[in-house]
């Protein structure tokens, strides 16, 4: 039995140990910063991270893309 305490700090995607993971927005893995493609913010309250494998799928990546908020018309 081992005395170290359960690993939580791997990446969910590529396995690799780090300190610092985000959460991909849309398949909620959690993922290094080498896994990370690309993240943005939207609002002051929402991030968006969209992992190396949500990338390589169009419709994941037009979600991405498209801002989250309409800004209000003046
Ligand atoms: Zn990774
Ligand atoms: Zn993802």
């Amino acid at each position: 039995m081992s005395l170290k305490k359960a690993p939580s700090n791997k990446c969910d995607r590529c396995g690799k140990e780090d300190y610092y993971f985000e959460v991909c927005t849309y398949c909620k893995k959690k993922v290094c910063k080498y896994c990370i493609k690309s993240s943005a913010t939207a609002t002051k309250t929402e991030r968006r991270i969209i992992c190396k494998d949500c990338w390589t799928n169009k419709k994941v990546q037009k979600k991405f893309q498209k801002p989250a908020v309409q800004v209000a018309r003046t």
